[in-house]
């Protein structure tokens, strides 16, 4: 193997086995690292960082999507000035034929010679085939138009979808989940709809699982936590991947202890499910989960929501696991 082609292969690896991020700055950083080692911090460091960059990652991801739509509507943007200018080019050529109507209807009046009249009907037949030009020209620069402009709206609503979906567990992603949260506390706070509550949902031991019985396994276990949360909460309520192995609900209308029971119950019939390892057949043992549930309060920003989410998260991982706490 060749010294650039082992360089890849330990980058991948180390990818592969640290779980971490597959983008390109992770892949850009490692094969850096294992180009001059000695030249770079320690190894484990350098994990370490690559690791608590999930969160950065998604930002950078998010901000290409923005970029992404940004540029789709200046295409549209473009379009629209294109058509913009046919239309002012064809305007000129209207404004000539009208002065040259104007003026032939003078020059036909039957008192003038007949040179005068050939010379205005020559006139007003070129200027009639110039003006039936642009008008053909027109009517297909309107169709083409209107059918770059379809296109573009449809590539842009294809990339709106995307930007919302986590495409792992095809549950809402972070950012559509910022984006919900964001609407319905400005509801809560002008009184338009009931209180609600946020359920933080962690995998237990997320990482030893992966170690264990590997991240494809792992990813399975990922969609079926989305499938059990979106199969047990009503059509008013928000199921999101808030991120990695963490999962968010905004439960309307309940207070803590209705929440902590809908979350208790979830976690109850994950914890039921038999799941077997595809590969070898091997039945694995059940998969749990620590909550942590806050409920709006008027003073509420998103951050002081989700922070008091968090806070009763940790208590439940604090402890033992497998527990869902209230924060009050
Ligand atoms: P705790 O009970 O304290 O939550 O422990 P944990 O191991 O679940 O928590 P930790 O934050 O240490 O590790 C989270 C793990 O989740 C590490 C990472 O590999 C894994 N993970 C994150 N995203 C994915 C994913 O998309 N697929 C898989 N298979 N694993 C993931
Ligand atoms: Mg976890
Ligand atoms: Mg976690």
């Amino acid at each position: 193997m060749g010294r650039l082609e082992a360089l890849v292969t330990s980058t991948l690896e180390t990818i592969r086995t640290h779980s971490l991020p597959p983008t390109p700055h992770t892949f850009q950083r490692l094969f850096q690292h294992f180009s001059a080692p000695q030249a770079d911090v320690a190894l484990g460091e350098l994990l370490a960082h690559l690791t608590s960059n999930n969160g950065m990652v998604a930002e950078t991801l998010a901000a290409d999507v923005d970029i992404m739509v940004e540029e789709g509507a200046l295409a549209l943007q473009e379009e629209a000035g294109q058509l913009v200018t046919a239309l002012a080019g064809t305007e000129a050529v209207l404004a000539r034929y009208g002065a040259v109507l104007d003026g032939c209807t003078r020059t036909l009046a039957p008192t003038n010679s007949e040179s005068l009249l050939v010379q205005s009907i020559a006139l007003l037949a070129q200027e009639t085939a110039r003006m039936s030009a642009r008008n053909t020209f027109l009517a297909e620069e309107l169709r083409a138009s209107t059918a770059r402009v379809g296109q573009l709206q449809q590539s842009l609503a294809v990339v709106r979808q995307e930007a919302s979906v986590d495409a792992l567990t095809g549950i809402a992603n972070r950012r559509a989940f910022d984006a919900r949260l964001r609407r319905q506390l400005g509801q809560a706070k002008r009184n338009e709809a009931a209180p609600f509550c946020l359920v933080l949902l962690d995998v237990d031991h997320f990482k030893r699982f992966n170690d264990t019985h590997g991240h494809r396994t792992g990813d399975r276990v990922l969609r079926l936590v989305a499938q059990m949360l979106t199969a047990n909460v009503k059509g008013k309520d928000f199921v999101a991947r808030y991120g990695g192995e963490e999962f968010a609900i905004l439960l309307g209308d309940v207070d803590e202890e209705t929440a902590a029971a809908i979350a208790r119950q979830i976690c109850a019939r994950l914890a039921a499910k038999r799941i077997v390892k595809r590969e070898t057949g091997e039945e694995i043992g059940a998969i749990t989960l620590s909550g942590g549930i806050a409920q709006v309060r008027l003073n509420d920003t998103q951050g002081s929501l989700i922070e008091r989410a968090d806070l009763a998260l940790y208590a439940a991982k604090h402890e033992g696991r497998n527990r869902v706490c209230m924060n009050y």
